[in-house]
């Protein structure tokens, strides 16, 4: 098969890396395979891939998913694609900036379909809130992150790892880390290991709840770490401090508990608290 020797592509094709778009590309294909395995594929599957690189993730996908959409910002990868991507029918590539694409318009003509994304780190974050909050059609997501990240996405309240990006994936979905893979994996290689996440979308799953004041309680909770959560609470909603020590006791929380300690069950109750304080001001 042609695409067998990437490297051998990429330099016939004249290909140099830009490392502000975090080029590194797999090119195992037990590895490959693997991931096409988590991430739900089947033949009955639309796949949107975001960031294809050279194309290998991507023939993979094709070859067990119904159809791929493929989402790349570096148009000199395009003799690249050509090659890696020659004689599959069910892929189509579109060289654009996926963070500034509306989601609405990449959705009019998709059917339900799943995200598989292996990104440059700094725009992973953003990409899967992107999706959480806004899409309609989105079942799950099968990102590449760096291995710290993966244990922060994925993690329990009261552990380090445990943050407002934590508490704002459990809002829309459940996360499960699903693949652990050595920098030696990729070409090049990048100076940290990296981790498959599978990013489940759930919406409702808190049960009823107003998305805007959840986030807003996790961003004070979080927000000035040193101080206190009533301190935080008072700040972030202009309460009182008897509001806010109301709030707290009706939700049965500690006053000086800080946020890392907060399950999500615990913001959508403090969340649904506040909003009755405030609506009762
Ligand atoms: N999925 C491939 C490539 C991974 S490297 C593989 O696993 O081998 C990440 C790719 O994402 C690069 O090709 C980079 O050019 C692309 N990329 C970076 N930022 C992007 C963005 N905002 N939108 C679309 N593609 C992007």
């Amino acid at each position: 098969m042609e695409d067998k020797n990437i490297k051998k592509v990429l330099a016939q094709a004249g290909f140099s890396f830009k490392k502000q778009y975090g080029q590194n590309f797999l090119t195992d294909e037990g590895l490959l395979a693997e991931i096409v395995g988590l991430s739900g594929a089947d033949k009955d599957c639309h796949v949107v891939e975001i960031g294809c690189g050279a194309g290998t993730l991507t023939r993979a996908l094709a070859q067990k998913a119904a159809f791929v959409h493929a989402y790349e910002i570096d148009k000199s990868l395009q003799p690249v694609l050509a090659r890696t991507l020659s004689g599959l029918d069910n892929v189509e590539v579109t060289f654009r900036d996926f963070l500034k694409m509306r989601l609405d318009v990449i959705e009019r003509d998709l059917p339900p379909y799943r995200v598989v994304a292996n990104l440059p780190y700094y725009i992973t974050t953003p990409l899967i809130m992107m999706i959480l909050e806004h899409s309609q059609k989105c079942l799950s997501l099968a990102v590449m992150v760096q291995e710290e990240v993966a244990d922060r996405l994925c993690a329990l309240p009261n552990t380090p790892q445990y943050g407002a990006i934590t508490a704002n994936i459990a809002l829309y979905a459940t996360c499960q880390k699903v693949l652990r893979v050595g920098r030696q994996m990729f070409y090049p290689s990048p100076n940290v290991d990296s981790a498959v996440v599978r990013i489940d979308i759930a919406r409702g799953r808190l049960g009823d709840v107003d998305g805007d004041m959840y986030k807003k309680a996790v961003q004070a909770a979080f927000g000035a770490r040193r101080k206190t959560l009533e301190n935080n609470l008072c700040r972030a909603f202009s309460l009182t401090r008897e509001q806010a020590e109301g709030v707290l006791n009706e939700c049965g929380i500690d006053l000086k508990a800080r946020g890392e300690t907060l399950s999500p069950e615990d913001f959508v109750k403090l969340s649904g608290e506040v909003a009755r304080y405030i609506n009762k001001a």
